[in-house]
């Protein structure tokens, strides 16, 4: 037996060849809109090397990564400082992962990442809805002047697919227009994520795009994040949400946001990690 291994870091139990996985785990570190604090674009090597610290199998859900198939990518290369070519560069591996049959699965970045994925899924997925848990509403029609922002990323989404296919959870966070624009146009569900169940019935029967920003949770459970948001959910309440959405059609989905250099004790990484666990399992479909 040799001693030789690849020096290759993996998120834990994504061990699958892209041949053949169903799902394609990638990074997307580029936080270049980042409004407050910047960081975000080193999430991906950092969770993929504290992965270590948690088991692939889930009690929650009893069942393991391992018999997933999920490939790990890597983080993609993304020029940094420039938004539109960054989502152009997200969208297209995208677009491949989809036209190949399989499920992408992102680790951002700042959320204005998740625009690049869902304009590939939209384009191959008529009636898509997206499932959004923030603590922000992201529905400013510009910041600063800039149209592609991480605070304007779900006005881009609703942009492209138009009203009542937004549901927005755990939102405690915006301007007094966008709230009051939100509420004419998407389902924004304020401060908890307790309709979970009721608008995935409602979306049934549609495939479904998830966009978890971390900073949902609360930032006692999860300082390590660029914009941190008092009253937020718990892990807990965050992980029944995700469990409520493994019936329904996940054609994708991301976890961004996480900023390690923000996170001196490692547990928002830690959560980060148990959090892409439970959504690599909850959202591969039922089948195995
Ligand atoms: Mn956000
Ligand atoms: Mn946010």
């Amino acid at each position: 037996m040799s001693l030789v291994k690849r020096n290759d870091i993996s998120f834990i139990g994504c061990c699958a060849s892209y041949e053949d996985a169903k799902t394609v785990l990638f990074g997307a570190p580029f936080d270049s809109t980042a409004s407050f604090r910047p960081g975000a674009r080193f999430a991906g090597p950092a969770m993929r090397t504290e992965s270590v610290g948690i088991e692939t199998y889930s009690p929650y859900q009893d069942r393991g990564l391992e018999a997933l198939s999920v490939f790990d990518a890597g983080d993609l290369e993304l020029p940094f400082g420039n938004a539109a070519r960054a989502l152009d560069a997200v969208e297209s591996f995208c677009a491949r992962v989809l036209d190949d049959g399989k499920t992408p699965a992102m680790i951002g970045g700042e959320h204005l990442v998740t625009l690049g994925a869902v304009r590939a899924a939209a384009s191959r997925h008529p009636g898509l809805s997206v499932f959004h848990f923030d603590a922000h509403a992201d529905f400013r029609g510009d910041y600063m002047g800039e149209s592609l922002s991480h605070a304007t990323v779900m006005r881009r989404v609703w942009d492209l697919l138009g009203d009542w296919k937004i549901f927005q959870f755990g939102i405690r966070s915006g301007t007094r227009d966008e709230f009051n624009l939100a509420g004419e146009h998407i389902k924004t569900e304020r401060f908890k994520a307790s309709t979970v169940r009721d608008c995935a019935l409602e979306a049934a029967g549609n495939p479904i795009y998830v966009t978890v920003d971390l900073d949902v949770i609360d930032p006692s459970e999860f300082p390590g994040t660029g914009t941190p948001e008092a009253g937020g959910l718990s892990f807990t309440e965050l992980l029944s949400a995700i469990l409520c959405l493994s019936e329904s059609e996940i054609i994708g989905y991301d976890i961004c946001e996480l900023s390690p250099h923000y996170d001196h004790s490692g547990v928002s990484t830690a959560l980060a990690c148990k959090t892409l666990r439970e959504m690599l399992i909850a959202f591969s479909g039922r089948v195995l």
